[in-house]
């Protein structure tokens, strides 16, 4: 079975869910240069995947080969997802690689997908169509010079034929697409609007009119892949319909150094609100050398009158060394009072369906104690399953209100460099607006990464936002400018003060 599958126009949320359940199905993907990328991690891990666009200095693959592709695949017996961008039968060449098929005798089924004509004009604010406005739009191929007098579209036709035209493949030739719509008696003072790279974080928006769309185009070095707008509905745009790039993020790019595996949650909170995050991690978490401690108190866990977590981390090592040993959670002893530093910590307890007994309203190692003070710690045995290397504070503290501290090493945060050249050469092109820290220790591997004076250096033209005063003081102890403080220690909190941060500075819009 081969589906031909449109991927949507960019943003993978375009992508419909009948589309996922092919690709989940695929053994084999054939996909294209506009089909994003970040969909295929959805298709199994031993899928083949076939990339058939255009490569720098190469070709294009000829349509002809695609098809025959497919038909071999197909042959084999293989469940093949044929993954185009946007839509495969607008100016997909989709309707080809299907009769191929059938002259093939091969099954085929079509997933349409979003086609980029309707999602790029959406995410710019433009309507294609609007009450009052515009009652008919046409779809319309710019790939061919309308100078060069044998071609299949009808210009003169076309210009009058629907109040709002959207042409792909346009940019190119956008000098003499516009002079001949004028020629056919469309007015000059047409609102046009040049879309590039729509519905993703690159997404950039040139407007101007019949006459000078052209030269805005050029002006502003827009390149292709881009839709091209004409007719009134374009001006819709001026009146706040251009939600995504009014997102307060938007065009903003921000450098996240938490562990690859806890990396997401900030990511998406900043994604939500329109930036692309870079990820940078400085940290990696891996099993501590010796789980002998660990295991020891694990044995002996009856005997404790507190569990403290202080991470997310020490909550999934710990649990899951309890799963080692064929335990789960029964095996805390039922009087044991838990507690949790910071909500992200106590949520993840939760998760596991138990009480959190106590949780500092601050969300420091520090805070806990005056909680915890409360009751009497005198000759109470206190487990923190936590990281190898942390901060003493708090089991100092636990010691000297009496408590009897056991502090095994549950996991291990090692600095990682992963991805250091790209990120180098981010900050060096002046490409990244903020670098976030989330810890201490990812202050300590970001300057351990790079060198003193070169982390300095890198960091000098970008914002640095920290997600409280440890970290910030980590920053500036080793010559880092902070930007921004949050005011709540949490990852929610570092998203509110980067977002009032680019607030007061408002990115440079597309329209010139
Ligand atoms: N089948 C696709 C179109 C393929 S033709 C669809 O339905 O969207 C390729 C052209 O599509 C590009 O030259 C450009 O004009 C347009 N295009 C595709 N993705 C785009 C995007 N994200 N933003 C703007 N234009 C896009």
């Amino acid at each position: 079975m081969i589906y031909l599958v449109g991927s949507g126009p960019g943003d993978p949320g375009l992508f419909t869910l009948k589309g996922l359940r092919c690709l989940q199905e695929a053994d084999a993907i054939v996909y294209d240069r506009l089909a994003p990328e970040a969909l295929l991690r959805h298709a199994k891990p031993d899928a083949e995947r076939i990339y058939v666009g255009k490569k720098p200095g190469e070709p294009t693959m000829p349509q002809e080969e695609i098809n025959d592709l497919l038909v071999d695949l197909g042959r084999s017996g293989k469940i093949v997802v044929r993954l185009k961008g946007g839509d495969p039968y607008v100016f997909g060449r989709g309707g080809e690689e299907a009769l191929a098929l059938i002259e093939a005798g091969l099954p085929f089924e079509v997933v349409p997908g979003v086609t980029s004509g309707i999602a790029a004009p959406a995410y710019a604010g433009i309507p294609v169509t609007h009450r009052g406005v515009s009652t008919s739009v046409a779809f319309v191929t710019g790939h061919e010079d309308p100078a060069k007098g044998h071609h299949d579209v009808d210009w003169d036709k076309l210009a009058n034929s629907a109040d709002t035209l959207v042409l792909y493949m346009g940019v190119g030739r956008l000098a003499e697409i516009s002079a001949s719509l004028i020629s056919a008696g469309r007015s000059p003072g047409t609102p046009v609007a040049v879309v590039r790279w729509g519905t993703v974080s690159e997404q950039r928006t040139v407007t101007g009119t019949l006459e000078d769309i052209a030269e805005r185009v050029t002006e502003a070095g827009l390149k292709p892949p881009a839709i091209i707008v004409v007719g009134d509905v374009v001006a819709l745009r001026e009146g706040g319909l251009d939600w995504f790039e009014r997102r307060p993020l938007f065009g903003r790019r921000i450098v996240v150094t938490r562990a690859r595996a806890q990396a997401g949650e900030l990511s998406g909170k900043l994604e939500r609100l329109g930036a692309e995050a870079v990820e940078f991690p400085t940290i990696e978490i891996a099993s501590p050398e010796d789980f002998g401690p660990l295991d020891e108190t694990i044995h002996e866990l009856d005997s404790f009158d507190w569990l403290v977590f202080t991470s997310v981390n020490g909550v999934e090592a710990f649990v899951e060394r309890l799963g080692h040993h064929g335990l789960d959670l029964r095996a805390v002893p039922r009087g044991a009072k838990i507690a949790a530093i910071g909500p992200a910590t106590a949520e993840r307890i939760e998760r596991y369906s138990l009480r959190v007994d106590v949780m500092p309203a601050e969300y420091r190692a520090e805070a806990l104690l005056e909680e915890v003070s409360g009751d009497s710690l005198a000759g109470k045995r206190v487990l923190i399953p936590r990281a190898k290397v942390a901060r003493e504070v708090l089991p100092d503290r636990l010691r000297e209100a009496g408590a009897e501290v056991v502090v095994p090493p549950a996991y291990e945060s090692r600095p990682s460099s992963e991805g250091k050249e790209d990120v180098a050469r981010r900050l060096e092109r002046g490409d990244v607006d903020c670098v976030t820290f989330t810890a201490s220790s990812t202050v300590e591997n970001f300057v351990r990464a790079f060198g003193k004076g070169e982390a300095v250096r890198l960091l000098a033209d970008t914002r640095v936002a920290c997600i409280g005063p440890i970290t910030a003081d980590t920053a500036r102890g080793h010559g880092i400018r902070v930007d921004a403080e949050a005011r709540e220690y949490t990852i929610p909190g570092l998203v509110e003060v980067v977002t009032d941060m680019f607030a007061a500075d408002p990115v440079e819009r597309g329209d010139l």
